[in-house]
């Protein structure tokens, strides 16, 4: 028999799909399994929607993937060129950001930002932890709200911990899938564990039932939420991963100084010393951050030296 559906779970080895009829299927895929154009010690990714055949005994093997919308990639290593994909087809990245508890810095913020608009990926940023904060880490928190919104980007203020503000996060990500991102300890597992309190139970019912002692590398996983959606939750990892820029092609991945870019004088500005640039003339005049302006150069003068890694 075959039939279509989503990969939930995947732990290197065997996958969880999710069929179209909510059926929870334990797949394969046979050792000649490959995917054109992609080198990868681990060719399947959660959010793939695949084909996969089931076989009268019970067995289940992925014959075919559907073309991704995107995918989020780590290398295996620097001198690697195996490339292990975290997950496909997200609609959205949550970056959850602490303004204290610990300090998010601003430049971590920017890097993943354009790292999202390189890959498409959109992002809203929420921060947590407002149950802690005195009056200047709330000025600040609402100073992080002002700059990123006025670019473009969403910006909520959560406690995981006391529940305020979840009722929005619920509904953005209703029927999405989501990759919930951000360093540690800003309480994504809090967050997960408040979207799903039944979480724990659930992971253990499949694990112990088929997977005795098997589920020790988990590669990623994902969440079916209560309202519909799906979070991504991809253990040990921040971020998206690496991504090698060209210096010119930077500025394309921060909205407004790419729109402010247009009018330069030189249509391969750099936006750094160049005569006529209008960027340098928006940052003078403030209608540019110099945060924001700061990450770019850093960057940009990490492409330059050729080892741009998202930097963090
Ligand atoms: P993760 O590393 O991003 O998964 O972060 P955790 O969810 O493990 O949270 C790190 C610590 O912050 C834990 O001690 C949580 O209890 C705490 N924490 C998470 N969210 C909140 C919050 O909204 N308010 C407060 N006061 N503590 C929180
Ligand atoms: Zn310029």
């Amino acid at each position: 028999m075959t039939t279509s559906g989503l990969v939930i779970k995947n732990t290197g080895s065997w996958y969880l799909v999710k069929t179209g009829n909510g059926e929870i299927v334990e797949c394969k895929i046979k050792g000649n399994f490959r995917l054109k154009g992609i080198r990868s010690t681990n060719p399947i990714a959660v959010g793939d929607r695949v084909k996969i055949e089931i076989n009268k005994e019970g067995s289940a093997f992925i014959t075919e993937i559907e073309e991704r919308k995107n995918y989020i990639i780590r290398k295996a290593s620097n001198l690697s060129k195996e490339s292990h994909i975290l997950a496909s087809n997200i609609d959205l990245a949550m970056l959850i950001v602490t303004v204290n508890y610990p300090e998010t810095n601003l430049t971590f913020i920017d890097r993943f930002l354009a790292t999202a608009e390189a890959y498409r990926i959109p992002v809203k940023i929420v921060i947590n932890k407002i149950d802690l904060y005195n009056k200047d880490d709330k000025e600040l928190a609402d100073g992080i709200c002002h700059l990123y919104s006025t670019i473009g980007y969403d910006c909520h203020q959560i406690s995981g911990k006391t529940g305020e503000g979840m009722d929005t996060i619920r509904n953005i990500l209703e029927g999405k899938i989501t990759l919930l991102s951000g360093n540690s300890g800003v309480g994504k597992s809090t967050i997960i564990n408040t979207l799903l309190p039944e979480l724990n139970l659930k992971t253990g019912t499949i694990s112990e039932s088929h997977h005795k002692g098997m589920h020790t590398t988990t590669f990623s996983e994902m969440f079916e939420l209560p309202g519909g959606g799906y979070v991504i939750d991809t253990p040990g990892i921040k971020g998206f991963g690496t991504i090698d820029f060209n210096p010119e092609e930077v500025a394309h991945f921060f909205p407004e100084i790419f729109k402010i870019s247009h009018n330069c004088r030189f249509n391969n500005c750099t936006h750094r010393h160049e005569p006529g640039c209008a960027v340098l003339e928006a940052l003078k005049n403030h209608y540019i951050s110099e945060s924001r302006y700061n990450s770019y150069l850093s960057i940009i003068n990490d492409s330059t030296e050729g080892k741009y890694r998202t930097g963090y």
